[in-house]
């Protein structure tokens, strides 16, 4: 790589009023010491996301960029959550820069973690997760809840880098590919492996909120999994038509039963013809409810209308200019190939 790449620090930005004066200069420290290094140009940009903040989050925003050029901001016409904002924030800076790095704004993240990230770029990834280490921090019940939610959302079928939240660098050209993913439901976590391409993960310690409080209760936790594993998973549809074949079979079982225990003569009039009928319907109903939740998981997925294929690399370049050469290969009639001397 030639060129210095230009940076945009992405930074969704939620009621955080307390914590944006500080952040926000640890932030541009940052910046400069990249830029010093060389690693990254000086248009790089912190870009803050508000995401319809009821307190003067904004306002500091817009003093901030008044400050400094280095700070610009965009705002959301209202909250639409964690997610949205870091995807406004990546849809608006995908155009401006080679690279960025989403992180939150209260300081839970360590920024140090950014040389190793743009490190890893500079070496030929294209995606860098940030993974956290350790949850010494985090209480018992954070860490015990936070790291059942990826073992949950793996098992069930929502492909998410353990221990890593959306501390992470992503080149311009990623996004643009992240860009033809339509879905509305957005998790991600899950849908930035999906786009495939070079990747890695950096280590860093997770630290405890410098000012302000957690936007994510447990309640928002749950709704976070849930939403994850049905936007990027029909495996719950797939365990139901498991669970229908395996009582549908256990149902069989239960006839044959019922009909040895007739014939022995164990029974009483039409205790054997129930049976066999709530055996049989319990059976096929939930064998069938499985079936026709694979169609539906069928045209969930269609709806999304994600790119079937991504291409990464070629051994050409089809350029203008390539296309050109191969024009006046053909108007002089000869098939074989200009000498290069
Ligand atoms: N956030 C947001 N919109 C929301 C909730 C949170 O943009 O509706 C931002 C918030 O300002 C912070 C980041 O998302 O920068 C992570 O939120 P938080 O620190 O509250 O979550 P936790 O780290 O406790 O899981
Ligand atoms: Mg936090």
């Amino acid at each position: 790589m030639n060129r210095v790449p230009c940076l945009y620090i992405v930074v969704p930005c939620y009621n955080e009023e307390q914590v944006l004066p500080i952040t926000s200069k640890l932030f541009l420290g940052k910046l400069a010491e990249l830029v010093n290094q060389d690693k990254i140009s000086d248009n790089s940009r912190i870009m803050f996301v508000n995401d319809g903040s009821k307190d003067k989050t904004w306002d500091i925003i817009l003093e901030l960029a008044r400050q400094d050029s280095h700070y610009i901001g965009i705002a959301q016409s209202r909250n639409r959550g964690h997610q949205n904002a870091v995807l406004a924030g990546l849809m608006e800076a995908k155009d401006h820069c080679d690279i960025t790095i989403s992180i939150d704004c209260d300081g839970q993240d360590d920024i140090n973690a950014m040389d190793a990230m743009v490190d890893a770029y500079l070496d030929g990834c294209e995606v860098v997760y940030g993974v956290r280490s350790e949850r010494d921090t985090d209480t018992f019940f954070k860490r015990f809840t936070a790291e059942g939610f990826y073992k949950l959302m793996n098992w069930m079928g929502a492909e998410v880098v353990f221990n890593h939240a959306d501390y992470r660098l992503i080149s311009s050209r990623v996004l643009q590919e992240l860009a033809n993913f339509k879905e509305v439901n957005i998790f991600l976590r899950g849908m930035v492996p999906l786009v495939g391409f070079k990747s890695t993960s950096v280590y860093y310690e997770r630290s405890e909120r410098i000012a302000g409080k957690s936007h994510y209760p447990l309640k928002k936790m749950l709704a976070l999994a849930f939403d994850g594993i049905t936007s990027l998973s029909v495996k719950p549809i797939r365990m139901i038509t498991g669970l229908g074949l395996i009582i549908a079979v256990l149902s069989f079982v239960g006839i044959i039963w019922a009909v040895v225990s007739s014939l022995l003569g164990r029974t009483i009039a039409g205790w054997t013809s129930t049976i066999c009928i709530v055996c049989f319907m319990g059976g096929v109903q939930l064998l069938c409810l499985g079936v026709i939740g694979e169609y539906i998981g069928k045209i969930y997925l269609e709806t999304k209308a994600r790119p079937r294929y991504i291409i990464s690399e070629r051994t050409e370049e089809r350029d203008a200019s390539c296309k050109e050469a191969r024009k006046n290969d053909r108007i002089g009639g000869s098939l074989t190939p200009k000498s290069k001397a």
